[in-house]
């Protein structure tokens, strides 16, 4: 499906009367991969744009794809001053570094600017910053600090660097200091899709669309509500406009709501449901929300009738004692109720599931198993997460994972275990895998493809690794190079497991 973030920004640069012209480098890539590098492209290969190693088999595709790659950015930034923005998603740094070498060499006179969700303050974005292709990032929301920079640079980068935006100058980091949230998400301009292949997506015609920004709950493992600090939802006038510019605009067939959830503000979903509803737009659309006792029925047959076919609901665990340490609010009989009448309103319906939150025991774990069984016939789908549960740098749970009673290295939080041993990464992986298993016995769709962790060699090989079990190390990283042949030498832990 199209890009959102780019969208945005082009309507609000256009708003502003700047010239744009915007590109999809991804799909042109991906139509040209081999049919085996496609699977790159997968969700569940997303462990690939992150480590060296794997990085090694993506730098692979960009240099055969160089000659392409710079023959596109030459016709797309012509010569002279212009500004370039990259959009970086987490999994995007290493291409969105190599496109701004890349942009640099062929056009010395491009400014170059990235943004996107791995540039907000809890990622680190002067590391982004202090590439040395990279002029300016953009930190958080974008669509109003864009708008200055380009004025800004258009008019010689002179004085302070606008709020919002990092500047890497002289081997300096100057920051333009924090901008404020937009209050009012209804005076954003629509996003505007032009240049973008809407024809060549494999999900043909589905437009996203963001209703909200923010989450009204906060789960200590989650950073939405940190990265978004407040929750702020658009008017259901404001987001039926953009609907119905999706339809007679862009072509939808269907329609993605992107928020973190769709279901924050109860009385504006009423009310957009009922204007779809009365103005006979029965356009599909797909959601993810929680879990929450206002889902009743009445308003589930409302969604149903406005074209809602499919909603993603977080439940992450069935187990009272792991919800209430994640800091969710979610009751599990509510749940159990939501998903039946979610069900009986006629929306397909997927869950999603965490397994390993520091002070899951294996009851809690069969817990969320036997909810799965007793609710199988109600549900559609199960996605288990692959990072079952990530402690990641800005979470409340990262913050205060001694009180977890969890403890890792610096830098290795993936790794995490807790003090007393009985939750390691080994633990997780096997119940994730247990799982996919489960779902497979008891005939429920799975979104993560077979029943083993795709990489798990290579993760259990590191696990061991850096617990100084050098010999079981050795073996998972032998059993990762005979099943994906790359060659032993090639892992990067091997050699450090020799010694
Ligand atoms: S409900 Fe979902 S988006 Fe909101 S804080 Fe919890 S995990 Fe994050």
């Amino acid at each position: 499906m199209p890009a959102l973030g780019l969208p945005y920004i082009q309507g609000a640069l256009k708003a502003a009367g700047i010239e744009v012209r915007l590109f999809d480098l991804n799909i042109e890539i991906y139509e040209r991969l081999d049919p085996a590098e496609r699977d790159f492209w997968d969700p569940s290969h997303h462990f690939i744009w992150y480590e060296p190693i794997d990085q090694g088999r993506a730098r692979a595709v960009f240099s055969r794809l160089a000659a392409f790659i710079d023959g596109f950015l030459i016709d797309a930034i012509g010569p002279g001053p212009v500004v370039v923005g990259i959009t970086a998603l987490a999994t995007q740094k290493f291409p969105a570094f190599h496109l701004a070498a890349r942009v640099k060499a062929l056009n010395p006179e491009a400014t170059v600017v990235i943004g996107g969700a791995s540039c907000f303050p809890q990622y680190a974005p002067d590391e982004i910053a202090a590439c040395p292709a990279v002029d300016y990032v953009v930190v958080g929301e974008g669509e109003r600090a864009i708008v200055d920079l380009v004025g800004y640079v258009g008019t010689g980068a002179r004085g302070p660097v606008p709020p919002g935006v990092l500047r890497r100058r002289n081997e300096r980091i100057e920051e333009g200091g924090r901008r404020p949230l937009i209050r009012d998400l209804d005076l954003l301009p629509m996003p505007d899709f032009t240049g973008l292949p809407l024809d060549r997506y494999q999900d043909r015609r589905r437009i996203p669309m963001m209703w909200s920004r923010g989450c009204v709950n906060r789960c200590v493992f989650c950073i939405e509500h940190r990265i978004w600090e407040r929750f702020r939802w658009r008017s259901a006038s404001h987001i039926f406009r953009e609907i119905r510019e999706a339809t007679e605009r862009w072509g939808a067939g269907k329609i993605e709501a992107n928020d973190s959830l769709f279901n924050g503000n109860i009385s504006v979903l009423h009310e957009l449901g009922g204007m779809l509803i009365a103005e006979g737009i029965h356009l599909p659309w797909g959601c993810e929300g929680i879990i929450r006792k206002e889902m009743a029925p009445g308003l589930l047959a409302k969604l149903k009738n406005a074209g809602c076919g499919y909603i993603t609901y977080g439940l992450e665990s069935a187990s009272a004692n792991v919800l209430r340490l994640m800091g969710k609010r979610t009751d599990l009989s509510v749940a159990s109720r939501v998903i039946r009448d979610t069900s009986a309103a006629g929306i397909l319906q997927k869950v999603n599931i965490m397994v390993g939150f520091p002070g899951e025991t294996e009851d809690d774990f069969r817990s969320t198993l036997d909810f799965l069984t007793d609710n199988r016939r109600f549900l559609t789908e199960v996605n288990p997460s692959d990072g079952f549960t990530g402690i990641f740098p800005g979470t409340e749970l990262y913050d205060r994972h001694l009180d977890f009673g969890v403890t890792f290295a610096p830098g290795m939080h993936y790794f995490w275990e807790t003090r007393d041993g009985t939750n390691t990464l080994a633990t997780r992986i096997e119940r994730f895998e247990r799982v996919l298993k489960h779902a497979a016995a008891i005939g429920l769709k799975c979104t993560y493809p077979g029943t083993e962790l795709l990489n798990r060699d290579k993760i259990l090989g590191d696990f061991h690794l850096n617990r100084g079990e050098h010999t079981e190390a050795l073996r998972f990283y032998e059993r990762h190079s005979a099943r994906t042949g790359v060659e032993p030498d090639r892992i990067p832990g091997y050699r450090e497991a020799l010694r």
